[in-house]
């Protein structure tokens, strides 16, 4: 780690860029004051932009001198080091949202450049600038009426970054939503459009994740018109609602119960609840082969009896691969709520055993501890191997 303070090819850019519109310079600053885990140390410095062309000349200008980036949104998927940092942190705070009616066909109305997705007619495109906190895109598109981005309501962070991992929760991803993306191609220096086939977009991840490929400028989402929600497929969810999985029904009616339920687990942030300082889902369900699955299942029933082997929840993957739990897992392991201790600086929710957090005072030295304790207690136990969702930043499991 370099100081802060010694001279760097990132104290010319970082005068140069004072003077760029929307954009503000932020010398000192501590990531652990701009990520929900509450942990990260010093860069070089904070650069606030608040319009696309201001992302696109911090970020061209840094990379043109070779200085490393630290792209932010809302800091609620990092785990960042402590003490000084080498870089720049370029935070996205465009927050602009739009609505285009699709016509039949797909063309959209309003002068907007032509789709690549596939809208359907009489559809509605929301088009919001890439800063804007995402669960304020949510409210606003179903106190509209309109449907399809209900389910993924309380995820925190920006519009920007839900592409990156395709955030997903209570059956909906992202990518199913998705309509365009606008870009800035950090190789080629070029502001497109890109439609989601250009993103690689796959279960919490996509090209953009841990790659320095390019800066998500804004974002456009399909909705639905007449105010129907996307299909309900979370079994947990449907079962709240009322309704048989597949249906769709009222968007607000949905998203009141996501956030009951999500509240219930500690997956909306609240500063009086420290169940929610955290970044979310520490590990990602892990796929295994089915041919490992009795494996798997025969370590359950060594550890647990047969019957809790039978039922370990493992649902149909992509290329043929079998998706278990990784909650599951982890308290099955003997890792419970609350793990290690009230009195330890790092550990689990008392809500929710996926969640890693900081009780105040932790290091991320702490969560890494605890990180490795749970991940290798996982792998001892059944042979499963736990990854980690978030993005790393100077530190590593
Ligand atoms: C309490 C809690 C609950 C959560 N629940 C869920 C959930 O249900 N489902 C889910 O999928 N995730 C969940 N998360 C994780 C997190 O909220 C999402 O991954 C979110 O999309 C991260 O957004 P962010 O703006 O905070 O990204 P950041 O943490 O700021 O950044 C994450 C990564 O994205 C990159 N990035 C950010 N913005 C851009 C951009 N504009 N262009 C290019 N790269 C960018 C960053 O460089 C970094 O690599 C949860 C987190 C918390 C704390």
């Amino acid at each position: 780690m370099l100081s802060p303070s010694s001279d760097s090819p990132a104290d010319d850019v970082i005068r140069a860029l004072a003077d760029v519109a929307d954009l503000v310079v932020v010398p000192h600053t501590r990531l652990a004051d701009l990520t929900t885990l509450r942990i990260g140390g010093r860069p070089r410095a904070l650069v606030e932009c608040r319009a696309a062309e201001a992302v696109t000349a911090a970020v061209g200008a840094l990379d043109a001198a070779g200085v490393p980036v630290l792209v932010l949104g809302g800091g609620s998927n990092l785990v960042v080091a402590g003490g000084d940092l080498d870089l720049v942190v370029v935070a996205v705070r465009n927050r602009e949202i739009d609505y285009r009616t699709v016509e039949a066909g797909g063309a959209e109305a309003g002068g907007a450049e032509a789709g690549d997705g596939d809208t359907g007619p009489g559809g509605i495109v929301v088009r919001a600038g890439a800063g804007l906190t995402w669960d304020e895109l949510v409210a606003d598109t179903v106190a509209r009426g309109y449907g399809g981005l209900e389910c993924l309501s309380g995820i925190p962070g920006s519009v920007g970054a839900t592409p990156v991992q395709n955030v997903g929760a209570y059956g909906v991803e992202v990518a199913q939503v998705l309509h365009r993306v606008r870009w800035f191609d950090r190789a080629t220096g070029t502001d497109e459009w890109v439609s989601p086939g250009a993103l690689g977009l796959a279960y919490r991840t996509s090209v953009l994740k841990n790659a320095d490929r390019a800066v998500v400028l804004e974002v456009e989402f399909r909705l639905d018109a007449a105010g129907r929600s996307e299909p309900i497929r979370y079994a947990e969810l449907a079962g709240r609602l009322g309704v048989t999985p597949g249906e769709r029904t009222d968007p607000a009616v949905v998203r009141r119960t996501v956030l009951e339920l999500r509240r219930g687990k500690g997956m909306v942030l609240d500063d009086d609840d420290e169940d929610t300082w955290s970044a979310g889902s520490f590990f990602t369900n892990p796929v295994v082969r089915e041919g490992d699955l009795p494996t798997v299942r025969s370590r359950v029933a060594d550890r647990l009896g047969v019957e809790q082997a039978e039922q370990m929840p493992a649902f149909p993957a992509a290329a043929g691969g079998v998706k278990l739990s990784a909650g599951w897992l982890i308290e099955r392991a003997g890792f419970s709520k609350g793990h290690p201790s009230s009195s330890s600086p790092a550990r689990l929710s008392t809500k929710h055993t996926l969640a890693l957090t900081n009780r105040g005072s932790a290091t991320a030295d702490d969560v890494i501890a605890l990180a490795r304790e749970v991940r290798d207690g996982v792998r001892q136990a059944f042979g499963v191997e736990l990854h980690p969702e978030p993005v790393w930043v100077g530190c590593s499991i």
